[in-house]
């Protein structure tokens, strides 16, 4: 399979966060061209700041492996990793991360700094970035619309209750 293959899979994996109202986030961990293990996004419903889709998936594959360290493994995700995902796959000693949509704001693979072509942190991990990133970076920004829709829609119901208390009550 290709890289847009594996980069699919990891979004039906972002669509599990979507339907779960996390941010859209999934990623999927490949070993000899095969899926090992798979997460997303989770961190509200888990009451866990570290449940991003990467870590949740890391944990899965190294859960299955039998083993801490990731050698020969690639991991897929959706979103451009940010730092905590980036220092646990250093950790791993993951051979290659793949990401699709660029993140401005936490993004540690290109975006705010590269961490990874520093050879003092990362002898192991090499990235590739941009893999389907238009669709991957299309579902975050439908997330947040629908989102912000929502959000107005509330404030308007409210703010329309406000003025007609008597209609609500009767
Ligand atoms: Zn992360």
């Amino acid at each position: 399979m290709a890289d847009q293959d594996f980069m699919r899979l990891a979004l039906e994996q972002a669509q599990y966060a979507w339907d779960l109202g996390e941010v859209p986030v999934g990623a999927v961990v490949v070993k000899d061209g095969e899926v090992i293990a798979c997460g997303y996004n989770q961190p509200i419903g888990k009451h866990d700041p570290s449940a991003h889709a990467e870590i949740v998936a890391l944990r899965a594959a190294a859960a299955k492996l039998g083993n801490y360290r990731l050698p020969g493994c690639e991991l897929y995700v959706t979103l451009e990793p940010c730092l905590m995902c980036s220092g646990a796959m250093m950790h791993a000693r993951l051979s290659r991360v793949v990401f699709g949509a660029s993140d401005p704001k936490t993004g540690v693979c290109g975006s705010l700094m590269n961490l990874f072509e520093h050879n003092q942190l990362n002898h192991h991990t090499s990235v590739a970035g941009g893999v389907l990133g238009e669709q991957c970076g299309a579902m975050l920004k439908s997330f947040f619309a629908a989102r912000r829709a929502a959000a107005s829609a509330a404030r308007r119901a409210a703010s329309d209750a406000l003025a007609a208390p008597d209609a609500e009550a009767g």
